[in-house]
C-alpha cells in the first residue's frame, strides 16, 4: 500500500492527525526534499528506510515503490502541502494502478491556507471577492495561454501564486497589464509557519523590489488583493437581522 501524504507547509505539527500516524507506521518513506520539514522524519519507526525525492527521478520514486509492494511494505509518499497542488502526484497514481498497487491520498495543509493564516488574513470577503485564484507564472512548466496571468487578473478576484518568486517584475507587469491598480495591495509570504517565515507586505507595483530588499528569492508565496486592507461587508451568516436553517432573523 502507497499512501500520498500531505506534510502542511511547514511546522511538523501542522501535518494531519491520520498521516502522522502513517508516518510514524511506514517501512519506507520518499519525502519532497527541501520543502518537507525535516523534523517530520524523527516520526519515522526503527529500521524505516527514507528517501529524499528531490534528486529522483519518477522512474526511481516508483521503482522504491514497486520494490517495498513486492516485499509487502507500506510506503509513505510525502508531498509538501498539499499534494493535489504542483505535488505531481497524477502521474505516480497513474504508474501505481497500471501495475495495480494500492494507494489512498491524506490531505495536508497547503501554504496557500499557511499564508492567509501567517497574513491574518481572510480571502473570501464579502463585496471585495468570492473567488481565489491559485496559479503560478509560466516557468520550464508552461502555463496554458487562456489562464496567463493578465487574463486572469481581468477578474480583480483574490489571487495567490505559487512558484512565481523569480519572476516578480514579469509578474507585477502582467497583474498591471490584466487591469490590477498599481496600489492594489500585495503580500509576499515567505515559508509560511517555518520559524523562519517572513510577511512583506507592498502593492503590485512593489512585489520586486520588496523581495529584492528582504532577501527572498524562493519559497514564497504572492498574494495580491482588496482583502488584504480596506472595507468589506460584514457575514449574512451571522447577521442578526439574516434568517437560515439554523436560526431566525430578529426584525430591527
Ligand atoms: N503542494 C504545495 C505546493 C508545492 S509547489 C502546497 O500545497 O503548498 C512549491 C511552491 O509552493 C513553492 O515554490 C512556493 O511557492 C510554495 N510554498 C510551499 N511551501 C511554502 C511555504 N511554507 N510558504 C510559502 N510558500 C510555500
Amino acid at each position: 500500500m502507497v499512501y500520498f501524504v500531505g506534510a502542511g507547509c511547514g511546522a511538523p505539527d501542522l501535518i494531519t492527525v491520520r498521516g502522522q500516524r502513517l508516518l510514524s507506521q511506514a517501512d519506507v518513506i520518499i519525502h519532497a526534499g527541501s520543502l518537507v520539514n525535516p523534523q517530520l522524519l524523527q516520526e519515522a519507526k526503527e529500521g524505516c528506510q527514507i528517501y529524499n525525492s528531490a534528486s529522483m527521478t519518477l522512474e526511481e520514486v516508483f521503482s522504491v515503490m514497486k520494490q517495498a509492494e513486492l516485499d509487502g511494505k507500506t510506503t509513505v509518499r510525502l508531498h509538501t502541502g498539499d499534494p493535489c497542488l504542483y505535488g505531481a502526484i497524477r502521474e505516480q497514481m497513474d504508474l501505481l494502478e497500471r501495475e495495480d498497487i494500492s494507494y489512498d491520498v491524506v490531505p495536508g495543509v497547503s501554504s496557500f491556507c499557511g499564508a492567509a493564516a501567517a497574513l491574518r488574513a481572510e480571502y473570501t470577503l464579502p463585496d471585495v471577492s468570492q473567488t481565489v485564484i491559485i496559479s503560478r507564472m509560466a516557468g520550464r512548466t508552461p502555463v496554458p495561454e487562456r489562464e496567463s496571468i493578465a487574463r486572469l487578473a481581468e477578474h480583480q478576484s483574490t489571487m495567490v501564486l505559487f512558484l512565481s518568486t523569480g519572476l516578480l517584475s514579469e509578474l507585477s507587469r502582467e497583474l498591471i497589464a490584466g487591469g490590477y491598480p498599481t496600489d492594489t495591495p500585495a503580500a509576499i509570504v515567505y515559508k509560511a509557519s517555518w520559524e523562519d517565515e517572513k510577511v512583506c507586505r507592498c502593492t503590485v507595483e512593489t512585489l520586486a523590489q520588496t523581495a529584492q530588499e528582504q532577501g527572498i528569492t524562493k519559497t514564497a508565496l504572492i498574494t495580491v488583493g482588496r482583502f488584504l486592507e480596506g472595507g468589506y461587508s460584514r457575514s449574512k451568516l451571522y447577521d442578526p437581522q439574516f434568517t437560515h436553517e439554523f436560526r431566525k432573523g430578529q426584525e430591527l
